[in-house]
């Protein structure tokens, strides 16, 4: 093989390197084909993965505009032979040696005299052919050797496609996935909330009219509906988030106060689970404008977290602070922590650190999702960091000037 045609192979071998648009490939592949074996054509063929047929997926010249791209079955082609023997096929004389073969019919797209077919294999496996014509004289072992040169880059750029075409598919059906799942919880949560609805209003009505001594169990049923009021509330948090559906309810006050107020509903709960609950909060308010109920519910799970994953006699650190831009909101506690490899999840939907069948807390994995969702309805960012066995921070920037004012609104405005 000559200098210059080794130079062009491995000027390909930077193309299939840089990343470009695998057609651009294709096509450089077939123009030193041509030009090195002085074929006039040269197609390449991609092998379906069922193994029945082969798809012309770039020809040099370009085949004639068609409905889709030009196929052929393995059983009555050159190129057909070639993927199904691994082998070169070469025809001098096609009118003479095979008639009856594919590449001879009125049908395929250019008037094959003489061809050379090699398969493009990847990894052992024949994934295609490239498959050159009409060249003056009979092809020669040159010529075999180009193309085999050629096929090997092929093999990795038809290998490359292929997994484009499946990381689409998968892409495609993950999404469907999803959308089945949005709408399931879209419909469980909005059928589930009006029976029960109705028992716990029945159930509240009915506690203040029972005798004494039955309050207990009434007591018993209300609490559990209000929490299963709470998680079916949750579900439809996330999922009007998710589906671009929830409003931010904006007004102006004071986070430094919410956040007080958190605390003192959750200091009895931290004190059975003997956690103590501390906070360092500025003489600032910390106004902010946003939804106050919304941004209520995100930090009640950051704390709710913070004493359920903590250990008896931890502590947990709540500050607010502003840093240029930004209101800045810490949660740190002296817990469990999150192992590294957990940490990129946590923030999933239904996800949970420990299996649902060796848990010992409740909860179905949806407090962070619904937290990270409210922040970033405020154009704010949460993450986490965490040392295992040593505890978790949990860190909220609230941006200072990107809520909308009510002029300029897509929010739903109170
Ligand atoms: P859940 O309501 O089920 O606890 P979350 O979305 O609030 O779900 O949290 C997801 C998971 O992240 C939890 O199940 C827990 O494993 C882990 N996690 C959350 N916060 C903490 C924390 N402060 N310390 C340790 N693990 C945490």
């Amino acid at each position: 093989m000559d200098t210059q045609t080794l130079a062009r192979i491995l000027d390909l071998n930077h193309v299939l390197a840089r990343n470009r648009p695998l057609k651009e490939f294709f096509q450089a592949a077939l123009a030193v084909a041509c030009e090195s074996t002085a074929a006039a054509a040269a197609i390449i063929w991609a092998a379906d993965e069922g193994g029945r047929q082969i798809v012309a997926i770039e020809a040099d010249p370009p085949l004639p505009a068609s409905d889709g791209p030009f196929k052929m079955p393995l059983t009555n082609s050159a190129a057909g032979w070639a993927v199904q023997y691994e082998q070169p096929v070469q025809l001098d004389d096609i009118a003479k040696e095979q008639p009856s073969i594919l590449e001879n019919q009125p049908e395929f797209p250019l008037q094959a005299a003489r061809l050379l077919a090699v398969p493009i294999r990847f990894r052992g496996q024949a994934l295609g052919v490239i498959e050159a014509f009409n060249k003056e004289d009979n092809f020669t072992y040159e010529d075999i050797a180009v193309l085999e040169h050629l096929a090997v880059l092929l093999g990795s750029g038809i290998h490359d496609a292929r997994q484009q075409v499946h990381i689409k598919r998968l892409q495609k059906e993950i999404k469907k996935l999803d959308d089945l799942k949005s709408n399931f919880i879209a419909i469980a949560s909005h059928e589930l909330r009006t029976p029960l609805g109705l028992i716990l209003g029945h159930a509240t009505f009915l506690r203040e009219m029972i005798p004494e001594e039955f309050r207990e169990q009434m007591d018993v049923v209300v609490r559990n509906a209000e929490r299963l009021k709470k998680l079916i509330e949750g579900m439809a948090q996330v999922n009007n988030y998710q589906s671009g559906t929830s409003r931010v309810r904006a007004q102006t006050f004071s986070l430094r106060d919410l956040i007080t107020t958190l605390i003192s509903d959750y200091r009895q709960q931290a004190e059975k689970a003997q956690v103590t609950i501390e906070a360092s909060l500025p003489d600032d308010p910390l106004t902010i404008h946003g939804d106050e109920s919304k941004l209520a519910t995100a930090l009640s799970n950051l704390i709710q977290n913070g004493i359920t994953f903590n250990k008896p006699g931890g502590s947990l650190h709540i500050s607010a602070t502003r840093i240029p831009g930004y209101t800045q909101i810490r949660v740190q506690d002296t817990g469990i922590g999150i192992p590294p490899e957990a940490l990129p999840r946590i923030f999933d939907r239904f996800y949970q650190v420990e299996s649902h069948l060796t848990r010992q807390h409740g909860g179905i994995g949806l407090g962070l999702s619904i937290t990270k969702a409210m922040v970033e309805l405020h154009g704010g960012r949460i993450w986490a960091d965490s040392t295992p066995g040593q505890g978790s921070t949990f860190t909220v920037l609230l941006p200072l000037h990107t809520i909308p004012t009510p002029s300029e609104n897509p929010f739903e405005l109170t």
